[in-house]
């Protein structure tokens, strides 16, 4: 078990967080924001809560992200998309304003703005690296994902799971506990399956939309990528670098959008020689967003927030420049520092 972080989030902050929202008015304007690049945890822990929202009475719910209004297809079916809205169309000036699985002001993008402007701004997060913005913390690192939090602060709103809400949870806590496979799947996170199970959702049809179907093209893509995989067996202190990139015409080549190359990280973790891995994806010239992954014995998130990103202790992620060598330089200096702990995979955990 990681260490305990007792207390986090505190009573008082359950308490604030309920009580922006109950005391809201009957026209009350709500803006969800969740972070870029939505992954299945932000955006189904965003519309679970959302629909819960809804069935609490609450009219004028927004939810959102910085960015290409665009979500990934595998997540597409997910129930209340309806509430979505364009980054460009988000309110201004809205009542309350609620983040989901965002670290840092950063993965708020344009949207940033609006924790001023709101009345009130609650986190719902459980990144280690929260760098606790924003008025009302909810926050709880030891959390296998966002949406424990959210299904928290749904009992004690008193709103009863349905299996629209219980379908987003799923996905959430599936993806960020790498369907139930990483360490921090506790009984705890089990029991919380089993709640969100019975209310009737299909596991293994969720999980064939979200994890198991990928267009040809990007097979073919896969392909590409993972044939010129490199590994370093003395880099991260002699743990071992596996990393790869791709870029932007790879993408183009193979008529694929970029959030395919979500998943490509776990395909390139699964290297036995190598502690720390590492996915370089171009967002433009000279830009990468850069994703990183150790087996245990490397802090991944020192290096990240080192360079200027963040995440958590096995898994975290940043904005990389340059060339991508440029960009893999950076990341072998950093590991330099970062390894090893001499900690084993007791107080670890693997988080998204
Ligand atoms: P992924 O590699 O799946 O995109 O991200 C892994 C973890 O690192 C996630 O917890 C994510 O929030 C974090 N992360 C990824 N990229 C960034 C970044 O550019 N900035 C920050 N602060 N965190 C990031
Ligand atoms: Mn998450």
């Amino acid at each position: 078990m990681s260490q305990p972080t007792a207390g986090v989030p505190t009573e008082a902050e359950w308490a604030a967080a309920v009580s922006a929202i109950t005391r809201l008015p009957a026209d009350g304007r709500v803006l969800l924001i969740c972070h870029v690049n939505p992954d299945g945890d932000a955006l189904g822990s965003m519309l679970g809560f959302g629909l819960g929202l809804r069935r609490l009475g609450v009219r004028q719910i927004q939810a959102t992200f910085p960015g290409r209004p665009e979500v990934p297809e595998p997540l597409q079916a997910m129930p209340g998309q309806e509430l979505l809205v364009p980054a460009t169309a988000a309110d201004p000036d809205p009542d309350l304003v609620i983040c989901f699985d965002v670290a840092a002001v950063s993965r708020l993008g344009d949207l940033a703005d609006r924790l001023d402007r709101a009345g009130t701004a609650i986190v719902l997060d459980h990144h280690a690296s929260n760098t606790r913005f924003g008025g009302i913390h909810l926050v709880d690192p030891d959390a296998a994902a966002t949406s424990v939090v959210v299904e928290k602060l749904l009992v004690r709103l008193g709103v009863p799971l349905d299996a629209g809400i219980a379908e987003c949870l799923y996905v959430a806590l599936a993806t960020d506990t790498g369907s139930f496979r990483f360490d921090m799947t506790t009984p705890a996170v089990h029991e919380m399956a089993a709640r969100l199970l019975a209310t009737g959702i299909r596991p293994g049809e969720i999980s064939r939309r979200i994890f198991d179907t990928r267009p040809f093209g990007a097979v073919r893509l896969y392909g590409d990528v993972l044939g010129r995989t490199r590994l370093e067996p003395l880099a991260a202190g002699g743990l071992g670098l596996v990393w790869t990139y791709a870029t932007l015409d790879d993408l183009a080549r193979h008529g694929q959008r970029p959030y395919t190359l979500e998943p490509l990280i776990d395909s390139v973790r699964c290297t036995a020689e190598a502690d720390v891995s590492c996915v370089l994806k171009q967002v433009a010239e000279g830009e990468w967003a850069v994703s990183m992954r150790s087996k245990g014995a490397t802090d991944v998130s020192r290096v990240a927030v080192a360079l200027g990103g963040g995440g958590h202790r096995l898994a975290a992620g940043f904005t990389g420049y340059g060339s991508a060598s440029e960009v893999v330089e950076a990341i072998r200096a950093g590991l330099t520092d970062a390894t090893p702990s001499g900690s084993t995979s007791a107080d670890q955990q693997d988080r998204e």
